[in-house]
This record gives C-alpha cells, structure tokens and sequence, in this order.
C-alpha cells in the first residue's frame, strides 16, 4: 500500500482508527453496473447475486411444493401464470440490497386492488405491494411500494402500464433472541429512483386486514414473488449482501 494517511492524528470516538488512518482497511473494490432502460435491462454489479437473468426459472420454484417454478418465460422476463401460486427463490438470504424490475399488465382491466396486483415478499415475509396505481386509487397502504398494511409510499411514483418500473430496496431483517424481538426489521425503497421509505421500521410480517406482530424466524429467507392473479412481469433481479453490517 502507498504511504497515504496519517498516524499523528487523534482517534475516531467508537473506533480503533485515528482519522485519516493510512492502516485503515479499504472498501472492497466492486465494478458498478449500468443503468436500465425500457428495451433492456442493465448490467449487474461485480459483487451481485442474480437470482433472475431473464434466461431461466431454474433458481425459482413454486413456494406450495417446491416443485418447478409455474411461471412462464417470455423474452428476458418472466410473467405470472395466474392461479399457480407464488413463487419463491430457491437462494435464502438477509440484509441486502435488492434491485428487481417489474412492468405492470398492457391491457388495463379491474381497479384497486384488482389492477395488476402482485408483490415482492423480502424473506417470503414482508410484501413490498406491486400493483398497477397509475390513474388507480386503492387505499394507502396498499399503493405500489407500500409496505403493505403498514405504511404507504411517500409518493406515487408509478409508470404507465407495459413500462418497466425499478425497485432499489435496502432490507435490513429483524433480529431475535429466542422469542425475544432484539431488532426490528428495517427497509429502505426507491422506486424508479424516487424514495418510498426512509428506513422505515416495520411492525411485523404482512396480514391482511390486520395488525402485524413479529415472530421469531431465522436470519435469511427467499424473495417471493406473488400470484394475485395479473400478468404481471419481472425481470433482472439481484441482490447484494449487506456485509460491511455488523452483527447484532
Ligand atoms: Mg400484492
């Protein structure tokens, strides 16, 4: 390493660096990726775990049995097949960050809640909405990037139906100590590069038309995608571990 830094300088409260610490550990070198656009999807980051590259459902399967993922594959996306059930990754994983891209169904029909409903379930557990609101109330909390029955987005950020649409998620899962709650969960969404939630806490896993309570559950889990019975569409979805975190 180049003689960068300084060693004469007074020490960071919290830490065991000095500021400006030339013994101080580098950040890791990760290559970005480059941004999306309606024809095609961006490249990932170096340091990225795909889980959907368009090409295949192989790492997806049906979260009722396990067995083949029931959706179907069309070019570079993937669609519901409704009544099939959900779908879940077949990779388990916790903190992270995670991009995913979804285009709501071209022909419009059914409103509310009945209008390109499907989501986006962090640890199969936790439903960020995705719903077509474009021109379509519903009630709040159930809008396009709500935190389904908890809290809506900040904002209606929607495109139009058939365009793709960015989700950028930063989900830090809760943590516990036998029963014992020691840490709620924790999310972060932009979408289409708007945020939604500030690390918004969470009160618990998704009901519907009920109050969400926390019950223990391991520290990773799969993404899960929804079947609400619209023709939704998904494409590149990644993830990135969260490891620069510190354990609780
Ligand atoms: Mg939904």
């Amino acid at each position: 390493m180049a003689n960068v830094g300084y060693d004469d300088t007074p020490v960071i409260p919290g830490s065991i660096y000095k500021v400006h610490d030339g013994e101080r550990p580098q950040p890791r070198v990760v290559t970005p990726g480059t941004a999306s656009t309606q024809d095609a999807p961006g490249t990932v980051p170096s340091d990225a775990v795909v889980l959907f590259d368009g090409s295949s459902l192989a790492g997806w399967v049906s979260l009722k049995d396990g067995s083949p993922a029931p959706w179907s594959l069309g070019a570079g996306f993937m669609e519901v097949v409704p009544k099939t059930g959900n779908i879940r990754s077949v990779a388990e994983f916790g903190d992270c960050q995670l991009h995913l891209e979804f285009a709501s169904p071209a022909e419009v029909k059914g409103d509310s809640q009945g209008r390109g409903n499907s989501g986006v379930f962090l640890m199969g557990l936790y439903e960020i909405q995705v719903l077509d609101c474009y021109q379509n109330p519903t009630y709040a909390d159930g809008t396009t990037g709500g935190i389904y029955g908890q809290y809506p987005p900040l904002v209606n950020a929607c495109r139009p139906p058939a365009a793709w649409q960015q989700y950028d998620i930063v989900w830090e899962g809760p943590r516990f100590a036998g029963e014992k709650l020691l840490k709620p969960a924790y999310v972060t969404v932009f979408l289409n590069g708007l945020v939604l939630h500030n690390r918004q806490e969470l009160q618990g896993p998704t009901q519907h038309r009920q109050l969400a309570n926390y019950t223990p559950h391991a520290p990773v889990g799969p993404l899960v995608l929804q079947d609400h019975n619209d023709l939704v569409r998904f494409r590149n979805i990644w993830y990135r571990p969260l490891t620069w975190y510190d354990e609780v």
